[in-house]
């Protein structure tokens, strides 16, 4: 693939829309434009930044093929940095596909996915960790994971990561001053100034790794698998915490009888909510689908909340419930507390789960929820306080590459401690170097780009 070709893609999502647009970028871009789009006033020369109302049209058959506005936006002061042509047709499949195949007779090939992103990136408009950003905020399901990766786009991150990488290739550059010219004095800077050095990086990258467990749980969110017998109220448990209908809710055992994934933004965290079908053993064989991916959905789990019927005394399938729960950190709650006339099954409950909180709730009513949602926000931040505007790192890529340049600044310090020549230490703090490139791309290697721009739809 070369980054020298003219891509073209679809940007708008598939389906039918008001609008959509057809996205060119490259040295040929203006070029192919040309070709299918006829604007309805004649202009010598669009101009860069200018939106010009006209017809795309079928080069060989003059037919027209629908309305449209064509926007220009020459390199470099583009989204790419290369000269970029959109088109905004009607968002059909038709018109949206058309033009686009026009475009590609017209000498455009077409992009793969994050391509334009990847360009921007390699024509030095952003970074790498800022190009991730961009992925992360079209796929965002919360304001806070939203706005945490419009900081990164900004370059939030990045920036304090160069800083760190340009303390350490300052610190760099004396020692191989020293190296190179041993006629001068090797210790100029002293081991004890090196020490200070390397010691204030090391704080600096913990300060960042700290951030990161915030900066994950916004960006990726907690999986929680709701479990527990059928007809327990599972299901309205989830559409409780949704705060809208979703699961159906039937009075049958068994109906939930596939899994059904929900996003809840609980204080800006992204809550994957799972409402599996019961866990029991069963002769049918589309419930003992159900209950399979249930199993396998409460292994995927951060966490669990395991549901239990405060009208009746615990069953045999409870206690079911109880053990295959048992193995994750589990959020235990007693439904139906409006209906129960006496709750036995509480002290119970309370004893299989260790001593833990049992939450009665009435998922039906809405009672006792918050304290069901202060629980899932507890449980999902352990006792750290979180908040965005302390979530730097969200990335784990971005966590590791930390971890990697953090384990070699204190290797650099043992090195000098130990006192073995310069040269040695130098290697150490060239590695920390690196591992902070590869966060911001500087030292990232062409695989690496293809790993990260794979995730991104075709035409961003
Ligand atoms: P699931 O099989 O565990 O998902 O259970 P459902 O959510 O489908 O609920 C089963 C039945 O229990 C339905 O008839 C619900 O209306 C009822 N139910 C659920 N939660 C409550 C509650 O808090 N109070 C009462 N009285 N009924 C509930």
């Amino acid at each position: 693939m070369n980054d020298q070709d003219t891509i073209v893609a679809i940007s708008t999502p598939v389906g039918y829309g008001g609008i959509g647009i057809v996205r060119v970028s490259g040295e040929q871009a203006l070029a192919c434009s040309e070709r299918v789009f006829r604007p309805k006033r004649r202009r010598s020369k669009a101009s860069s930044h200018t939106v010009t109302y006209g017809h795309v049209v079928d080069f060989e058959t003059g037919d027209v093929v629908d309305q449209a506005l064509l926007i220009v936006m020459r390199a470099p002061r583009s989204y790419t940095a290369e000269d970029v042509v959109e088109i905004s047709c009607h968002g059909g499949p038709v018109p949206l596909s058309q033009t686009l195949n026009l475009l590609l007779r017209a000498g455009a090939r077409l992009a793969s996915p994050g391509e334009f992103t990847k360009r921007a990136f390699l024509n030095g408009r952003i970074d790498l960790a800022q190009a991730e950003a961009v992925c992360d905020m079209i796929q965002a399901k919360t304001d806070a994971s939203a706005r945490l990766a419009s900081q990164q786009m900004e370059g939030r991150l990045s920036g304090k990561v160069r800083s760190i990488r340009e303390e350490l290739l300052s610190l760099l550059a004396s020692i191989e001053a020293g190296i190179d010219f041993p006629e001068h004095d090797v210790e100029e800077l002293t081991r004890s100034e090196l020490d200070g050095g390397l010691r204030s990086v090391r704080s600096e990258i913990s300060h960042l790794l700290q951030s990161a467990v915030a900066g994950r749980v916004f960006r990726e969110g907690v999986r929680v698998s709701i479990v527990g017998r059928p007809n327990v109220g599972k299901s309205s448990l989830l559409n409780a915490l949704l705060g809208h209908e979703r699961a159906i809710v039937t009075a049958v055992p068994g109906t939930t009888r596939d899994l059904i994934e929900e996003t809840a933004s609980i204080r800006g965290i992204p809550f994957v909510l799972t409402d599996t079908a019961g866990i029991r053993d069963t002769e049918d064989a589309v419930e003992r689908i159900g209950v399979e991916r249930a199993q396998l959905a409460l292994g995927n789990a951060d966490l669990t909340i395991a549901v239990f019927d405060a009208t009746m005394e615990l069953t045999s399938d409870d206690f079911e419930v109880i053990q295959r729960a048992h193995k994750k950190p589990t959020i235990v709650v007693l439904n139906k507390i409006d209906a129960a006339s006496q709750v036995t099954a509480r002290l119970e409950l309370s004893e299989a789960f260790g001593g833990q909180d049992v939450l009665e709730v009435s998922a039906l009513r809405g009672t006792g929820m918050d304290a069901v949602i202060d629980a899932l926000f507890t449980m999902a931040t352990g006792d750290r306080r979180i908040d965005v505007e302390s979530a730097t790192v969200t990335n784990i890529r971005h966590q590791e590459c930390l971890s990697r340049a953090k384990r070699h600044v204190e290797e650099a310090l043992v090195a000098l401690s130990e006192e073995v020549p310069y040269d040695l230490t130098s290697i150490d703090i060239r590695s920390a170097v690196d591992a902070l490139g590869l966060i911001t791309g500087e030292t990232a290697e062409e695989d690496l780009l293809d790993t990260i721009f794979r995730r991104f739809c075709i035409g961003k």
